[in-house]
């Protein structure tokens, strides 16, 4: 372990270009003013309480040896051990980190599940290396973190560029150096090593919910309208399917090698097979190329953005002509293009709503292991269904309590009760 930072006592500066952090602390700020919280409040919770940054040696295939760099932040724990994901991607950056674990604070607080947030990241690029030695990278990278995490203290889960494979090994690290089996360290693990049914689908499902909600509010059938949907991966694929068995047409789909239409409506299990047979939608027979920037600007009822942040921004946010935005990805939408949105009257789901499905059936795993007793599908999707429900309506009253935005005033509900957990605890010593 090389650093670990009680962000307490050292506040985080903000780095050149650390725009997603800038963004994520703007919208806190929003908040507390909202709340009329003074200067003190925004600052214990625009920072940090714990972060760590270790380094990763790794031995590669071919006998030469390379050094990772990976962070873990948690943002908060007032209302419980600190949650959230894990990302490998070569732009993973510890003001990005850092941003994310504050999101999962407030999606967790929204959502009223018992935890803080954190978030993790390694730079890599898992495209460049082989299972074995994603392996070694995910052991080393646990074990450095090992004496931060637990199910008491701080429970990972996938994110870009990390699967179930990736939870299983974290889990067996951990278990390992405990000497026992630790299931509850970890959620979004396979099915067979204590994860939960419905886990894998479970922010689409999520984004699905909400995103139907969303419709209606505006007045839109589902069965017909039309959506796009940005990144395929573990949560636009999903998200693309379960819109499409509604009735949906999707018109667009795109990942990282590029974008794809069909006016008509795609048919999604066929491209699901296309994705599984060549890595990539691109290609898809019946298909148009797009660019995959030109995605974001379709004229659809829903945009789905599902990939990385700040996709939606300043540079083409007036272009955009989706009616409603519904965040799969966590931030896609910068400050400025809210701006925007909100004065075209284009209807944002913000992601600490809109994506929180993969944290609430996270908890439900985390439950699940800690009883050692498994609920059935059905079972997880009811559960997962009443609670962002409540969500939903939740948000929808705070805005026009408020006259805010979706997104402030689900900030604004989720900073209000981490705020009073805070107060309540008192400051120690
Ligand atoms: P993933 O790695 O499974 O998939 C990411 C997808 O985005 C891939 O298809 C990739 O090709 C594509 N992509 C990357 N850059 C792109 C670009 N510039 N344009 C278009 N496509 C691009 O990751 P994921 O788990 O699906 O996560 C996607 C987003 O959803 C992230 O913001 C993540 O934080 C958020 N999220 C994920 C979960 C979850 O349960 N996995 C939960 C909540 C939020």
């Amino acid at each position: 372990m090389t650093a670990v930072v009680d962000a307490q006592v050292t506040a985080p500066v903000i780095a050149p270009g650390a725009s997603v952090l800038a963004d994520a602390r703007a919208q806190l700020r929003t908040a507390t003013d909202v709340l009329g919280f003074d200067r003190s409040v925004f600052d214990m919770l625009a920072t940090p309480r714990r972060e760590v940054t270790v380094s990763i040696p790794l031995r590669r295939d071919d006998g030469t040896s390379e050094v990772l760099i990976g962070h873990r932040v948690q943002h908060n724990f007032s209302r419980g051990p600190a949650k959230g994901g894990l990302r490998y991607s070569p732009d993973v950056t510890l003001d990005e980190v850092r941003a994310l674990a504050m999101w999962m604070t407030w999606k967790c607080a929204l959502l009223d599940v018992p935890y803080g947030g954190a978030k993790g990241g390694v730079r890599i690029d898992p495209r460049d290396h082989s299972q074995a030695e994603l392996e070694r990278v995910t052991r080393r990278y646990t074990s450095e973190i090992s004496p931060l995490i637990g199910p008491e203290r701080d429970i990972p889960a996938p994110d870009i560029g990390t699967d179930e494979r990736t939870m299983a090994w974290m889990m067996d690290t951990y278990s390992v150096q405990q000497g026992h089996t630790v299931l509850g360290v970890t959620t979004g693990k396979p099915i067979s090593l204590g994860g939960s049914l419905g886990r894998a689908t479970a922010t689409s499902r999520g984004v699905a919910h909400v995103a139907f909600a969303a419709l209606a509010d505006r007045g839109i059938k589902v069965d017909g309208a039309t959506a796009a949907v940005q990144g395929f991966g573990k949560v636009g694929r999903y998200a693309a399917r379960f819109l499409a068995e509604a009735g949906m047409k999707v018109v667009s789909v795109s990942d990282q090698y590029g974008a794809i239409a069909d006016e008509r409506g795609l048919d999604v299990p066929a491209l699901e097979a296309h994705v599984d047979a060549t890595g990539s939608v691109v290609g898809f027979p019946g298909s148009d190329e797009l660019d995959g920037a030109a995605l974001l600007e379709l004229e659809v009822d829903l945009l789905v953005p599902a990939a990385v942040e700040g996709v939606l921004n300043g540079g083409n946010a007036e272009r955009v002509k989706a009616k409603v935005i519904v965040e799969g990805a966590n931030g896609p939408t910068t400050p400025e293009a809210d701006e925007v949105f909100r004065r075209n009257d284009i209807l944002v789901a913000p992601d600490i709503l809109a994506n929180a499905g993969g944290v609430v059936v996270s908890y439900f795993e985390w439950v699940q292991s800690s009883q050692a007793f498994w609920w059935s599908a059905d079972e997880v999707e009811s559960r997962l269904a009443a609670r962002m429900d409540i969500a939903w309506r939740d948000v929808n009253a705070a805005a026009r309590r408020l006259d805010l935005p979706l997104r402030d005033a689900a900030t604004v509900l989720a900073v209000e009760r981490v705020a009073q957990a805070h107060l309540l605890r008192g400051l120690y010593p």
